[in-house]
Protein backbone atom coordinates (compact mmCIF):
# COMPACT_ATOMS: atom_id res chain seq x y z
CA UNK A 1 0.00 0.00 0.00
CA UNK A 2 2.78 2.42 0.81
CA UNK A 3 6.46 1.97 0.51
CA UNK A 4 9.39 4.02 1.81
CA UNK A 5 12.41 2.75 0.08
CA UNK A 6 15.65 3.98 1.50
CA UNK A 7 13.49 7.87 1.66
CA UNK A 8 16.10 10.66 2.22
CA UNK A 9 15.52 14.35 3.12
CA UNK A 10 18.66 16.10 3.31
CA UNK A 11 18.09 20.40 3.56
CA UNK A 12 20.26 22.77 2.19
CA UNK A 13 23.32 22.86 4.74
CA UNK A 14 22.97 19.13 5.53
CA UNK A 15 20.26 18.53 7.96
CA UNK A 16 19.17 15.16 7.75
CA UNK A 17 15.51 15.11 8.36
CA UNK A 18 15.37 11.63 7.13
CA UNK A 19 18.13 9.08 6.69
CA UNK A 20 16.92 6.05 4.20
CA UNK A 21 13.82 4.81 5.39
CA UNK A 22 12.32 1.38 4.65
CA UNK A 23 9.05 0.74 5.85
CA UNK A 24 6.02 -0.80 4.47
CA UNK A 25 2.68 -0.05 5.21
CA UNK A 26 0.20 -2.92 4.39
CA UNK A 27 -3.12 -2.52 3.36
CA UNK A 28 -5.77 -1.76 5.95
CA UNK A 29 -2.99 -1.01 8.35
CA UNK A 30 -2.80 1.77 11.46
CA UNK A 31 0.60 2.90 11.56
CA UNK A 32 2.05 5.21 14.00
CA UNK A 33 5.05 6.97 13.43
CA UNK A 34 6.40 8.34 17.24
CA UNK A 35 9.74 9.64 18.42
CA UNK A 36 11.21 12.48 19.68
CA UNK A 37 10.72 16.36 18.70
CA UNK A 38 12.38 16.58 15.82
CA UNK A 39 13.05 12.91 14.16
CA UNK A 40 11.27 13.02 10.96
CA UNK A 41 7.72 11.97 11.58
CA UNK A 42 6.20 15.12 9.29
CA UNK A 43 9.04 14.28 6.75
CA UNK A 44 7.79 11.16 6.29
CA UNK A 45 4.34 11.91 6.18
CA UNK A 46 4.48 14.11 3.74
CA UNK A 47 6.16 12.32 1.82
CA UNK A 48 3.32 10.05 1.19
CA UNK A 49 1.53 13.46 -0.36
CA UNK A 50 4.64 14.84 -2.08
CA UNK A 51 4.24 17.79 0.56
CA UNK A 52 7.95 16.72 0.87
CA UNK A 53 10.05 15.59 -1.65
CA UNK A 54 12.99 13.06 -0.94
CA UNK A 55 16.54 13.80 -2.23
CA UNK A 56 17.49 10.12 -2.48
CA UNK A 57 15.43 7.35 -2.07
CA UNK A 58 11.50 7.38 -2.90
CA UNK A 59 7.98 6.20 -1.91
CA UNK A 60 5.23 4.28 -3.77
CA UNK A 61 1.79 3.97 -3.34
CA UNK A 62 -0.26 1.02 -4.87
CA UNK A 63 3.18 0.08 -6.20
CA UNK A 64 3.53 3.56 -7.94
CA UNK A 65 6.47 6.12 -7.57
CA UNK A 66 4.39 9.05 -6.06
CA UNK A 67 6.50 11.10 -8.33
CA UNK A 68 4.81 9.98 -11.42
CA UNK A 69 1.57 10.63 -9.92
CA UNK A 70 -0.15 13.93 -10.22
CA UNK A 71 -0.06 16.39 -7.01
CA UNK A 72 -3.40 16.77 -7.00
CA UNK A 73 -4.76 13.63 -7.52
CA UNK A 74 -2.80 12.32 -5.18
CA UNK A 75 -3.63 14.59 -2.55
CA UNK A 76 -7.35 14.61 -3.38
CA UNK A 77 -7.36 10.38 -2.98
CA UNK A 78 -5.55 10.34 0.45
CA UNK A 79 -6.81 12.21 3.30
CA UNK A 80 -4.79 14.68 5.59
CA UNK A 81 -5.60 15.33 9.24
CA UNK A 82 -3.23 18.20 10.69
CA UNK A 83 -3.58 19.91 14.47
CA UNK A 84 -3.31 23.56 12.93
CA UNK A 85 -4.56 24.16 9.68
CA UNK A 86 -7.99 23.44 10.96
CA UNK A 87 -11.00 24.68 9.31
CA UNK A 88 -11.83 27.61 6.82
CA UNK A 89 -13.54 30.09 8.95
CA UNK A 90 -15.65 31.34 6.33
CA UNK A 91 -17.14 28.17 5.41
CA UNK A 92 -19.29 26.13 7.72
CA UNK A 93 -19.10 22.70 9.11
CA UNK A 94 -20.73 20.96 5.98
CA UNK A 95 -18.60 23.11 3.36
CA UNK A 96 -15.52 22.55 5.07
CA UNK A 97 -16.32 18.97 5.00
CA UNK A 98 -17.64 18.79 1.44
CA UNK A 99 -15.03 20.59 -0.12
CA UNK A 100 -13.01 17.77 -1.56
CA UNK A 101 -16.16 16.12 -2.76
CA UNK A 102 -17.01 19.11 -4.56
CA UNK A 103 -13.75 19.29 -6.22
CA UNK A 104 -14.36 15.78 -7.75
CA UNK A 105 -17.59 17.00 -8.98
CA UNK A 106 -20.04 15.17 -6.56
CA UNK A 107 -23.68 16.21 -6.78
CA UNK A 108 -24.87 18.61 -4.37
CA UNK A 109 -26.79 15.79 -2.94
CA UNK A 110 -24.89 13.29 -3.06
CA UNK A 111 -22.45 15.74 -1.03
CA UNK A 112 -24.69 16.74 1.74
CA UNK A 113 -25.48 12.89 2.25
CA UNK A 114 -22.09 12.18 2.82
CA UNK A 115 -21.80 15.10 4.68
CA UNK A 116 -24.49 14.39 7.50
CA UNK A 117 -23.30 10.27 7.16
CA UNK A 118 -19.93 11.94 8.57
CA UNK A 119 -20.80 14.05 10.92
CA UNK A 120 -23.07 11.04 12.67
CA UNK A 121 -19.72 9.20 12.39
CA UNK A 122 -17.43 11.22 14.40
CA UNK A 123 -20.52 11.91 17.00
CA UNK A 124 -21.66 15.32 15.43
CA UNK A 125 -25.64 15.99 15.02
CA UNK A 126 -25.61 17.13 12.10
CA UNK A 127 -28.92 19.03 12.11
CA UNK A 128 -26.86 21.10 14.85
CA UNK A 129 -23.64 21.21 13.38
CA UNK A 130 -23.80 21.53 9.57
CA UNK A 131 -24.44 24.97 9.18
CA UNK A 132 -22.26 26.30 11.96
CA UNK A 133 -18.75 28.10 11.61
CA UNK A 134 -15.93 26.46 13.18
CA UNK A 135 -15.75 29.28 15.65
CA UNK A 136 -18.84 28.29 16.99
CA UNK A 137 -17.03 24.83 17.75
CA UNK A 138 -14.83 23.81 20.98
CA UNK A 139 -11.36 22.41 19.75
CA UNK A 140 -12.47 19.06 19.69
CA UNK A 141 -15.74 19.21 18.11
CA UNK A 142 -13.34 21.00 15.21
CA UNK A 143 -10.88 18.09 15.35
CA UNK A 144 -13.87 15.96 14.65
CA UNK A 145 -14.59 18.01 11.68
CA UNK A 146 -11.06 17.50 10.29
CA UNK A 147 -11.27 13.37 10.67
CA UNK A 148 -15.11 13.75 8.53
CA UNK A 149 -13.29 16.42 5.84
CA UNK A 150 -10.51 13.88 5.75
CA UNK A 151 -12.65 11.06 5.43
CA UNK A 152 -14.84 13.13 2.93
CA UNK A 153 -13.92 11.80 -0.89
CA UNK A 154 -13.45 7.88 0.83
CA UNK A 155 -9.91 8.28 0.61
CA UNK A 156 -7.85 4.98 0.85
CA UNK A 157 -5.31 6.59 2.57
CA UNK A 158 -5.53 9.00 5.90
CA UNK A 159 -2.64 10.92 7.00
CA UNK A 160 -3.10 12.17 10.52
CA UNK A 161 0.02 14.40 12.25
CA UNK A 162 -0.37 14.91 15.78
CA UNK A 163 -4.28 15.57 15.10
CA UNK A 164 -5.61 15.35 18.71
CA UNK A 165 -2.02 17.39 20.26
CA UNK A 166 -4.31 20.64 21.08
CA UNK A 167 -6.75 19.05 23.15
CA UNK A 168 -7.19 18.52 26.79
CA UNK A 169 -6.89 15.31 27.96
CA UNK A 170 -10.04 14.41 28.36
CA UNK A 171 -11.19 15.35 24.77
CA UNK A 172 -8.13 13.44 23.70
CA UNK A 173 -9.03 10.13 25.09
CA UNK A 174 -12.40 10.49 23.78
CA UNK A 175 -11.29 11.28 20.16
CA UNK A 176 -8.96 8.35 20.44
CA UNK A 177 -11.50 6.05 21.44
CA UNK A 178 -13.60 7.69 17.78
CA UNK A 179 -11.14 7.22 16.08
CA UNK A 180 -10.35 3.48 16.58
CA UNK A 181 -14.02 3.15 16.41
CA UNK A 182 -14.63 4.71 13.14
CA UNK A 183 -11.18 2.59 11.83
CA UNK A 184 -12.67 -0.60 12.80
CA UNK A 185 -16.00 0.61 10.52
CA UNK A 186 -14.25 2.05 7.86
CA UNK A 187 -11.02 0.23 7.61
CA UNK A 188 -8.67 2.52 5.95
CA UNK A 189 -5.12 2.45 5.89
CA UNK A 190 -3.82 4.93 8.34
CA UNK A 191 -0.06 6.95 8.86
CA UNK A 192 -0.66 8.48 12.41
CA UNK A 193 2.30 10.84 13.43
CA UNK A 194 2.67 11.55 17.18
CA UNK A 195 4.90 11.89 20.28
CA UNK A 196 2.55 10.74 22.80
CA UNK A 197 3.51 6.55 23.62
CA UNK A 198 0.16 6.31 25.17
CA UNK A 199 -1.51 7.38 21.81
CA UNK A 200 0.59 5.13 19.68
CA UNK A 201 0.31 2.40 21.50
CA UNK A 202 -3.60 2.33 22.18
CA UNK A 203 -4.08 3.07 18.37
CA UNK A 204 -1.36 1.36 16.15
CA UNK A 205 -1.38 -2.21 14.92
CA UNK A 206 2.10 -1.03 14.36
CA UNK A 207 4.37 1.14 15.45
CA UNK A 208 7.18 2.64 14.26
CA UNK A 209 9.86 4.25 16.53
CA UNK A 210 12.00 6.80 14.90
CA UNK A 211 15.51 8.76 15.79
CA UNK A 212 17.36 11.13 14.27
CA UNK A 213 15.65 10.52 10.96
CA UNK A 214 15.86 6.67 11.42
CA UNK A 215 13.62 3.61 12.57
CA UNK A 216 14.89 2.45 15.72
CA UNK A 217 12.05 -0.13 16.01
CA UNK A 218 9.31 -1.27 14.07
CA UNK A 219 6.87 -3.97 15.83
CA UNK A 220 3.45 -4.14 17.47
CA UNK A 221 2.57 -2.56 20.61
CA UNK A 222 3.15 -6.12 22.32
CA UNK A 223 7.02 -5.80 20.63
CA UNK A 224 7.78 -2.24 21.61
CA UNK A 225 6.13 -3.14 25.42
CA UNK A 226 7.73 -6.83 25.85
CA UNK A 227 10.99 -6.61 23.29
CA UNK A 228 12.03 -3.47 23.29
CA UNK A 229 15.25 -3.24 20.95
CA UNK A 230 17.34 -1.32 22.85
CA UNK A 231 17.79 1.18 26.01
CA UNK A 232 16.44 4.54 23.89
CA UNK A 233 13.38 2.16 23.18
CA UNK A 234 12.70 1.34 26.60
CA UNK A 235 13.88 5.29 27.94
CA UNK A 236 11.27 6.60 25.36
CA UNK A 237 8.77 4.15 26.75
CA UNK A 238 9.04 4.76 30.20
CA UNK A 239 6.66 4.65 33.20
CA UNK A 240 4.02 6.55 31.21
CA UNK A 241 3.24 3.19 29.44
CA UNK A 242 3.00 1.09 32.56
CA UNK A 243 -0.25 1.05 32.71
CA UNK A 244 -0.73 0.53 29.19
CA UNK A 245 1.63 -2.80 29.46
CA UNK A 246 -1.20 -4.33 31.50
CA UNK A 247 -3.36 -4.13 28.46
CA UNK A 248 -1.08 -6.18 26.40
CA UNK A 249 0.15 -8.76 28.82
CA UNK A 250 -0.89 -11.79 28.56
CA UNK A 251 -0.59 -14.77 31.32
CA UNK A 252 2.25 -16.26 28.92
CA UNK A 253 4.39 -12.91 29.40
CA UNK A 254 4.25 -12.75 33.35
CA UNK A 255 4.71 -16.78 33.80
CA UNK A 256 8.00 -18.10 35.11
CA UNK A 257 9.79 -21.86 35.26
CA UNK A 258 7.39 -24.59 36.91
CA UNK A 259 8.45 -24.68 40.47
CA UNK A 260 10.73 -27.63 41.35
CA UNK A 261 9.41 -30.77 42.32
CA UNK A 262 6.16 -30.15 40.31
CA UNK A 263 5.98 -32.90 37.65
CA UNK A 264 4.32 -31.67 34.55
CA UNK A 265 2.33 -34.54 34.58
CA UNK A 266 1.01 -33.63 38.13
CA UNK A 267 0.51 -29.96 37.73
CA UNK A 268 -2.47 -29.60 36.22
CA UNK A 269 -4.35 -31.02 38.82
CA UNK A 270 -3.14 -29.23 41.64
CA UNK A 271 -3.00 -26.12 40.73
CA UNK A 272 -5.98 -23.42 38.55
CA UNK A 273 -4.84 -23.37 35.16
CA UNK A 274 -4.83 -20.30 33.01
CA UNK A 275 -4.50 -20.32 28.61
CA UNK A 276 -1.12 -18.71 28.53
CA UNK A 277 -2.22 -16.38 25.58
CA UNK A 278 -5.33 -15.00 27.58
CA UNK A 279 -4.86 -10.82 28.48
CA UNK A 280 -4.63 -10.20 32.01
CA UNK A 281 -6.73 -7.48 32.11
CA UNK A 282 -9.63 -10.22 30.21
CA UNK A 283 -9.09 -12.38 33.41
CA UNK A 284 -8.97 -10.48 36.15
CA UNK A 285 -12.65 -11.51 38.30
CA UNK A 286 -10.53 -15.20 37.11
CA UNK A 287 -7.61 -14.10 39.21
CA UNK A 288 -9.55 -12.82 42.31
CA UNK A 289 -11.63 -15.92 42.67
CA UNK A 290 -8.01 -18.09 42.70
CA UNK A 291 -6.80 -15.76 45.03
CA UNK A 292 -10.26 -15.72 46.81
CA UNK A 293 -9.98 -19.66 47.42
CA UNK A 294 -6.30 -19.05 48.72
CA UNK A 295 -5.86 -22.90 48.86
CA UNK A 296 -3.09 -22.50 46.06
CA UNK A 297 0.06 -20.02 46.00
CA UNK A 298 -0.25 -19.79 42.01
CA UNK A 299 -1.65 -20.46 39.04
CA UNK A 300 -0.60 -22.45 35.91
CA UNK A 301 0.10 -21.40 32.40
CA UNK A 302 -1.24 -23.50 30.04
CA UNK A 303 -1.23 -24.39 26.15
CA UNK A 304 -4.10 -24.91 23.94
CA UNK A 305 -4.33 -28.86 24.92
CA UNK A 306 -4.05 -27.67 28.75
CA UNK A 307 0.20 -28.87 28.90
CA UNK A 308 1.73 -26.10 31.63
CA UNK A 309 4.14 -23.80 30.13
CA UNK A 310 4.61 -21.92 32.99
CA UNK A 311 4.07 -20.75 36.48
CA UNK A 312 2.28 -17.95 38.08
CA UNK A 313 3.21 -17.29 41.73
CA UNK A 314 0.25 -15.29 43.43
CA UNK A 315 2.63 -13.19 45.34
CA UNK A 316 4.87 -12.21 41.99
CA UNK A 317 1.63 -11.46 40.39
CA UNK A 318 0.28 -8.84 43.27
CA UNK A 319 3.77 -7.34 42.99
CA UNK A 320 3.56 -7.06 39.04
CA UNK A 321 0.39 -5.06 39.29
CA UNK A 322 1.67 -3.09 41.96
CA UNK A 323 4.71 -2.21 40.01
CA UNK A 324 2.22 -1.55 36.42
CA UNK A 325 -0.13 0.43 38.10
CA UNK A 326 2.06 2.25 40.43
CA UNK A 327 0.50 1.47 44.02
CA UNK A 328 2.78 2.49 47.09
CA UNK A 329 2.22 -0.28 49.47
CA UNK A 330 2.06 -3.80 47.54
CA UNK A 331 0.68 -5.79 50.27
CA UNK A 332 -2.53 -3.55 51.13
CA UNK A 333 -3.22 -2.10 47.71
CA UNK A 334 -2.02 -5.19 45.28
CA UNK A 335 -4.63 -7.55 47.59
CA UNK A 336 -7.03 -5.10 47.04
CA UNK A 337 -6.63 -5.11 43.50
CA UNK A 338 -7.00 -8.43 43.05
CA UNK A 339 -10.05 -9.01 45.56
P1 LIG B 1 9.12 15.80 13.71
O1 LIG B 1 7.84 15.86 12.97
O2 LIG B 1 9.53 14.42 14.09
O3 LIG B 1 9.14 16.69 14.92
P2 LIG B 1 10.25 16.97 11.31
O4 LIG B 1 10.06 15.91 10.29
O5 LIG B 1 9.32 18.12 11.28
O6 LIG B 1 10.30 16.33 12.76
O7 LIG B 1 11.74 17.54 11.15
C1 LIG B 1 12.87 16.72 11.10
C2 LIG B 1 14.12 17.58 11.02
O8 LIG B 1 14.17 18.30 9.80
C3 LIG B 1 14.22 18.61 12.13
O9 LIG B 1 15.56 18.69 12.52
C4 LIG B 1 13.78 19.87 11.45
O10 LIG B 1 14.36 20.99 12.06
C5 LIG B 1 14.28 19.68 10.04
N1 LIG B 1 13.46 20.40 9.06
C6 LIG B 1 12.15 20.24 8.84
N2 LIG B 1 11.71 21.04 7.84
C7 LIG B 1 12.79 21.75 7.44
C8 LIG B 1 13.01 22.76 6.45
N3 LIG B 1 12.00 23.19 5.66
N4 LIG B 1 14.25 23.25 6.32
C9 LIG B 1 15.27 22.82 7.07
N5 LIG B 1 15.15 21.86 8.02
C10 LIG B 1 13.92 21.34 8.21
MG1 LIG C 1 6.08 16.93 13.37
Amino acid sequence: MIQFEGATKEYPGGVKALGGVDLRVEAGEFMVLIGPSGCGKTTALKMINRLVEPTQGRVLVDGKDVQDVSEVDLRRNIGYVIQQIGLFPHLTIAENVGLVPKLKGWSAQKRNQRVDELLELVGLNPAEYRNRRPRALSGGQQQRVGVARALAADPHIILMDEPFGATDPITRKQLQLELKRIEGRVKKTIVFVTHDISEALMLGDRICLMRSGKIEQLGTPEELLFKPADAFVTDFIGDSAKAERLLYMRVKDIAGKLPAGLKERDAGSALPCLAQDERLLDIMETLGDIARRGSAQGFLSVDEKGKPTGYVGYRELVNLLVDVLGETDPTQQGKAQLA
